[in-house]
């Protein structure tokens, strides 16, 4: 295979009609069906090292993709976990380290919804569960808006929490809003991050950028057919 696909959630559930951007939500339904659907049809559902090695020239016999959610909201414990559980899919969740506990604080008003975000309790739970970590920033600012030494601290400072509480090693970051620049991946380099995923629509090939990995969202409007199709590899 020449290409493998990374997956983006965000939350798990059905929103409310007073929600602005529905289109983050998937429902349980549909999500159960999209893991269904990659057992059904063969795919190999890999951690993010497994993507990494692949884009510096492992080739795959396999239908490599990988799963991930942003943020870290509760529904990803209560609604996406045991249906991963159930087929044994590994999956990685972005945290914004500063706010585990407590809720979006970042676009709440503009989304018109107080979002819980999973506890370190939730966290370490998940990790004996083989759920994997990676870095969504301490705050979810737009990085490229900051000082350096603010990025430094929103970048650097997410791992750090992160290692402390799990006391495991933080390899990925994922840029919040998808928003980068030079001076934001060379941080994120520096801060010792092997890799970096974007909200860029697209697969992710031999020799591609390791701090701009291109993902395939999926959202409240991905029907069956529509999933099948970004599925192709
Ligand atoms: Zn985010």
């Amino acid at each position: 295979m020449k290409r493998a696909i990374v997956l983006t959630y965000h939350c798990i559930g059905t929103p409310k009609n007073s929600v602005r951007l529905p289109g983050l939500y998937v429902t349980s339904k549909m999500f159960a069906f999209q893991m269904y659907y990659l057992k059904t049809f063969g795919y190999n559902v890999v951690r993010l090292n497994d993507i990494l090695a692949f884009s510096l020239e492992q080739p795959s016999n396999s239908k490599l993709v990988a799963i991930t959610f942003d943020d870290g909201f509760k529904s990803f414990l209560e609604f996406a976990f045991p249906i991963l559980d159930k087929y044994k899919f590994p999956a990685t969740v972005f945290l914004v380290s500063s706010l585990a506990g407590k809720h979006n604080a970042w676009d709440s008003d503009y989304v018109n919804e107080i979002r819980e975000l999973m506890d370190w309790d939730d966290i370490n739970f998940l990790k004996e569960k083989a759920i994997d970590f990676g870095a969504h920033s301490k705050t979810h600012p737009d990085l490229p808006k900051l000082s350096e030494s603010d990025l430094e601290t929103e970048i650097r400072g997410s791992k750090d929490d992160i290692e402390s509480k799990l006391s495991i090693p933080i390899d990925f970051f994922c840029y919040p809003y998808g928003s980068y620049d030079d001076k934001v991946t060379a941080s994120v380099k520096r801060a010792g991050f092997k890799a970096a995923f974007t909200t860029k629509k697209g697969y992710v090939r031999t020799g591609d950028k390791p701090y701009e990995f291109n993902r395939m969202s999926i959202k409240l409007n991905t029907g069956p057919i529509a999933f099948s199709y970004k599925l192709l590899l």
